[in-house]
């Protein structure tokens, strides 16, 4: 076992602290970030400080301290965690989730990585072919969906530019069979745009700076990024997108992507690069140009003219029927053919990455599990989601993950303060309400159906005629102007940080955050005109069409309008919520120490206004209320019978719980405890941290 730690790191636990302040939180997590002990419990809660630097704290060694041991018999870790999750996986058949939160990069997508690989690590030990060959397909499409699916921004290097809910599923002999891998909201504006200093997704750079001159060739691509005007806007390449690519090249062969399939993602991906060329100037030329390379990539091998002239078309005009059923060709301004194009170009990314998460999917999900032979089929689910963005501008995009941190919240009071409660009442324990924020009410204000902010917005989107993000901003106004989370300068035209026709604020569980409504509207209709849908459809690329198989109808049979963004975001958000909600849930909270990646730094004010909006203060008390831990009578008297004389070697009590009683007793630990029908409730990990120093003394 490893050494638990000494006092000089600091409490170990946070429900140890001699008073719940913030003042003394802030202290015991400065203290161990200095002392380099990045992660703390609150309970069975890891808090992870990111250390911004190689820890050696994740060997085989380390792996096999953690293996099958109690939480508190090791010092805090990612590990101890992961081990509690996969415990009650496989010795109760109980499906568990992490759930992983913090803001950009505050260590996440780290986390869930050290997570899943210890998961492999501690599986399978009989080596199974099979077991070892989805292992390798969940741990490499890390490797696939980072490059497809991060990019450089200024607050983290490699940040996940979605939000990822991965499922492992396991037989009964608690080894992975395969899994299932959800994304959500990928930012895809950033495949048009980026603020200064940032970088498109990685695979553009990767397969300029790492493909073969072949494979460059054959798409038509020029190797340096400031050729194309989606690459060319942020920072410059990073060192190793070339050493990536070749990685991301092998994953994609490993999960079992064939040839065509891997030469149409970069198809793709040299379709949207040429769908703007900053260096051709006359839109004629250029078209022309863009289309011939349009159609060489996407597979149709004779360029005939009128091939040409189609893809061509799409870019500068777009299709409608008229009321009488006729359908005409209506040629596009310069500005809306450009809008146009980036439509496209952020849908064809979109479509890829999902498209290849799909694949994925197709290729780990469980196949012919027959519980009758095989045993419950069980789960632990992975969340790596973007943790609350309160930026200077903030618009559509922070306000669906806002609202997705809200959900998550709400989800960690239920959760936590439901299942201690249930516990409770089973074991015939008197429980103290804790009091604390319920965040529904934020929730509200967001979701509900006809009131709420996505039902305003979507009512405005499906509005005829010319409604703007302003006139939306008014009916938010009069709807919402009572509620106690919602103002903007209308309602409250003294607060001069707030623009007036323009911003809205809401008063978030984790701080007030204003919102930009400018772009609100078409960012939640997301238009693509059914011209590109259609082109797509009828590609000779296989892939391609696969992709969108939205664009078969024909101009006069599209009726339906699509859901909206906020819409489907809420949709799959709630579909989470719901997935989550059924399984016993374990958290990992990772705090960002400082703003510029140092080691060394440990930022007050940033680290403790991280800790205010997770909750932690709240986290220590209802853990403190409640009792820290719990044990079934006769697995506590097995493990520290020995520390008392009545029940060494073997005890002639009554029942075990009385001689559960004996060992409490003549250790003086009676106010700690209480006893549950079948289980020992202790209030403090120091009792239990006394008995485990007591057991290993001995
Ligand atoms: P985002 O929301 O932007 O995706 P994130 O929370 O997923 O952010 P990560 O990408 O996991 O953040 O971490 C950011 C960077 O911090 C990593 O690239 C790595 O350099 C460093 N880092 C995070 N965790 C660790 C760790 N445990 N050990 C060493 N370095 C780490
Ligand atoms: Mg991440």
């Amino acid at each position: 076992m490893a050494e638990l730690e000494g006092l000089e790191f600091g409490k170990s636990d946070f429900v140890l602290l001699d008073e719940v302040t913030m003042e003394q939180f802030m202290e015991n997590l400065r203290l161990r970030f200095e002392k380099g002990r990045i992660y703390t419990f609150i309970g069975e809660v890891v808090v992870s400080v990111n250390p911004y630097k190689q820890m050696d704290i994740y060997g085989k060694e380390v792996i096999e301290d953690y293996r099958g041991r109690e939480l508190y018999e090791n010092p805090p870790h990612l590990y101890a965690v992961a081990d509690a999750a996969y415990k009650a996986m496989k010795r109760r058949a109980k499906d568990t989730c992490i759930v992983i939160s913090g803001e950009s990069g505050a260590g996440k997508t780290e986390a869930s990585k050290y997570i899943m690989q210890y998961i492999a690590a501690i599986t399978n030990p009989s080596q199974r072919a099979e077991v070892e060959s989805v292992k390798n397909v969940l741990l490499k499409s890390n490797c696939v969906l980072e490059a497809f699916g991060n990019a450089k921004t200024n607050r983290n290097d490699n940040s996940s530019r979605f939000g990822k809910y991965m499922d492992i599923n396991f037989n009964f002999n608690g080894d992975p069979t395969g899994g299932h891998i959800n994304n959500y909201l990928l930012e895809k504006s950033r495949v048009v745009q980026q603020q200064e200093g940032e970088r498109n997704f990685h695979s553009f750079y990767q397969v300029l700076r790492g493909g073969s001159d072949e494979l460059l060739k054959s798409l038509y691509l020029q190797r340096d990024p400031a050729e194309y005007a989606y690459t060319s806007q942020g920072a410059s390449a990073s060192n190793n997108d070339s050493l990536c690519h070749k990685a991301v090249m092998a994953a994609l062969k490993v999960i079992g992507f064939t040839a065509e399939e891997i030469s149409s993602i970069y198809k793709i991906l040299s379709t949207i690069l040429h769908l703007v060329s900053p260096t051709l100037n006359a839109l004629e030329d250029y078209l022309l140009i863009f289309a011939s390379v349009f159609l060489s990539v996407c597979g149709q091998c004779c360029l005939t003219s009128t091939e040409a002239e189609n893809a061509r078309k799409t870019l500068l005009y777009r299709t409608v029927a008229t009321g009488g059923g006729e359908v005409i060709e209506k040629g596009h301004n310069e500005k809306e053919a450009s809008y146009g194009r980036d439509a496209f170009a952020k849908a064809l990314y979109e479509r890829l990455f999902a498209w290849i998460v799909g694949r994925i999917n197709s290729v780990i999900e469980v196949k012919d599990y027959n519980p009758a032979l095989h045993g419950k089929n069980t789960v632990i689910g992975v969340l790596d989601i973007y943790g609350f963005e309160i930026f200077d501008n903030n618009s559509f995009e922070q306000f669906c993950i806002n609202y997705c941190n809200e959900k998550l919240q709400q989800l960690f009071i239920e959760l936590i303060l439901r299942q201690e409660q249930d516990e409770y009442q089973r074991e015939g324990i008197t429980w103290q309400h804790i009091e604390y924020f319920n965040n529904q009410i934020i929730v509200d204000l967001v979701e509900q159906p006809h009131k709420g902010i996505i039902s305003i917005l979507d009512e405005a989107c499906l509005t005829a005629g010319k409604v703007t993000d302003t006139v939306c901003l008014d009916s938010m106004n009069k709807k919402l102007g009572q509620h106690p989370h919602y103002t903007s300068r209308k309602l409250c035209p003294a607060d001069k940080t707030m623009e007036f026709n323009r911003d809205f604020r809401i008063r978030h569980y984790a701080g007030d955050v204003t919102y930009s409504v400018e772009g609100f509207l078409d960012k939640n209709k997301d238009p693509l005109f059914q011209d590109f849908k259609r082109l797509m459809y009828n590609s000779s690329d296989p892939v391609l069409k696969e992709m969108w198989p939205d664009g078969k109808m024909s101009i006069t049979e599209v009726t339906k309008r699509p859901l909206t963004a906020a819409t489907l975001f809420k949709n799959s958000i709630i579909a989470l919520v719901d997935k989550l909600a059924c399984k016993e849930p374990y958290y990992v909270r990772c705090i960002k120490p400082n703003e510029v990646k140092s080691s060394m730094l440990f930022d007050d004010g940033r680290c403790q206004h991280q800790v205010a909006y997770l909750g932690l203060l709240e986290n220590v008390r209802v853990r403190r209320a409640g009792f820290a831990y719990r044990q079934p009578y006769a697995r506590f008297l097995q493990r520290y019978k020995m520390t008392c004389e009545y029940t060494w070697p073997n005890h002639l009590m009554g029942s075990d719980q009385e001689a559960v009683e004996a060992i409490v007793n003549q250790h003086g630990f009676e106010d700690d405890v209480a006893y549950g029908h079948t289980k020992l409730f202790v209030r403090t990990p120091r009792t239990l941290f006394t008995l485990e120093q007591e057991r290993s003394a001995l």
